[in-house]
């Protein structure tokens, strides 16, 4: 049995498309019931996770026409920005690309994907140019100044990626650790919303293509690729989006031992095209491997698989400001990777949109005011705690569902892709 896109199509524009996302489809299996490919038209996946490989391009007016010939370089809130391709000779107007694991030299909990979240926000950001004469510019300017910003995510949406540990005896500051990555084997950082996760869901990207229809962080785009490092066994995407219309709630900066690194979030229907395709949507976490690395040396050195992450564990990380016992030093503000929870009047807050569920907090905190159950890795029979998540999977079902409703209203159009990506490109 199949059918194509433009079938699956017409029966949404007619109203009666079934569209589930991949978590109602894996509750289905797991509760022990089937589903067949009659019963489902799209499936709608997502993830949200630390995706290093994101840059922006920015292009907007800076002074007026003539007030210099060209701009050599570029910094936005301190973070330092790469003047170009175009050089705009005598415009007055700067194109520049900042990556989003670039960091403030002046505020080292501060880098690009902070930066990317304040724009789209809406705050006003400070940019400073030095010219070819050797003059320089400042300027305050908020999205709306900027008619041209797109986010280019290369090397995003992994079709799941893995967990570390650190097997040696001395703590490691690394980007896969909010605090220097203890020693000893004692705990485990992991990636990957598993179930949830796009390539999981279309792992020989028979759907997924070049110029497929996609939410980044929220906002329309396409892919347009597939990233570096990308490989048949574990492949990855490139993709675009206007910066315009994203929601700040899905980007942002997370703050690691190794400095401020860059969250996105992908959401992508997957059209179940035949029978095979649902196949690998049905399965669940407990069949998804999870290699477990020696961070030190980014080898595998063991297997489990994803139910060890999402199967009985709590997606959303509690605060109970009462169990909090107002500590002299509080021992979780300042590792907070989100920087989501505030000291103010002597009282402990907790930003729930800024929350990332990354459950570093639950195991710092001293008085027990942060609640949620991170699971262990399986390393050779031994239970190793996981002590940060830097997938969201809460937040990836949210937008999973976003994209099922939007579909559902016509809001977002289904589109097949004009070539696909599995040579390379
Ligand atoms: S789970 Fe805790 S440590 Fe992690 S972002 Fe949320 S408040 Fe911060
Ligand atoms: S460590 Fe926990 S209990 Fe102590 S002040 Fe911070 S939030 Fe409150």
């Amino acid at each position: 049995m199949a059918r194509s896109i433009a079938e699956i199509n017409e029966k949404i524009e007619r109203g009666n498309a079934v569209v589930l996302t991949a978590q109602e489809v894996c509750d289905i299996i797991k509760g022990g019931e089937d589903l067949a490919f009659e019963d489902v038209d799209v499936v709608t996946t997502a993830t949200r996770a630390i995706m290093s490989g994101t840059y922006v391009v920015l292009s907007f007016p800076m002074a007026e026409p003539c007030s210099f010939i060209r701009a050599e370089r570029a910094w936005i809130n301190n973070v330092p920005a790469s003047i170009g391709p175009c050089p705009n000779e005598r415009l007055g107007i700067i194109d520049l690309m900042v990556f989003g694991t670039s960091h403030s030299k002046e505020k080292s909990d501060y880098g690009g994907g902070h930066l990317f979240r304040d724009i789209v926000e809406g705050k006003e950001v400070q940019v400073k140019v030095e010219t070819s004469e050797d003059e320089s510019f400042t300027k305050a300017i908020t999205l709306e100044d900027i008619p041209y910003a797109r986010i280019f995510s290369t090397r995003n949406a992994f079709k799941n990626y893995v967990a570390f540990v650190n097997p040696r005896d001395a703590p490691l500051p690394t980007i896969f650790s909010a605090l220097d990555f203890p020693p000893g084997l004692t705990c485990a950082t992991v990636s990957g919303c598993g179930q949830l996760n796009p390539i999981k869901n279309d792992p020989y990207l028979e759907t997924i293509g070049i110029g497929t229809r996609i939410l980044l962080n929220g906002s329309e785009g396409f892919v347009i690729g597939t990233g570096t490092r990308s490989m048949a066994t574990r492949p990855n995407l490139l993709g675009l989006a206007d910066m315009h219309q994203m929601n700040p709630e899905y980007m942002g900066g997370f703050v690691t031992s190794a400095g401020p690194e860059c969250i996105g979030s992908w959401a992508v229907p997957i059209p179940v095209l035949n029978e095979s395709i649902l196949e690998n949507i049905k399965k669940l976490d407990k069949e998804l491997s999870l290699p477990i690395m020696d961070v030190n040396i980014r080898q595998v050195i063991c297997t489990t698989n994803y139910e060890d992450v999402w199967g009985s564990t709590d997606l959303e990380i509690e605060f109970d400001p009462i169990k909090c016992i107002n500590c002299t030093n509080c021992t979780v503000e300042p590792v907070c990777p989100m920087r989501a929870i505030t000291l103010e009047g002597g009282q402990i807050s907790r930003d729930k949109e800024r929350c990332f569920n990354c459950g570093l907090c639950t195991s710092q905190c001293i008085g027990g005011a942060f609640k949620g159950n991170l699971g262990t890795i399986n390393f050779e029979g031994k239970k190793i705690p996981i002590i940060l998540r830097q997938s969201d999977r809460a937040r990836a079902i949210k937008l999973a569902e976003e994209l099922k409703l939007d579909i559902l209203d016509g809001s977002f159009r289904i589109t097949k892709m004009v070539e696909h990506i599995r040579g390379g490109l």
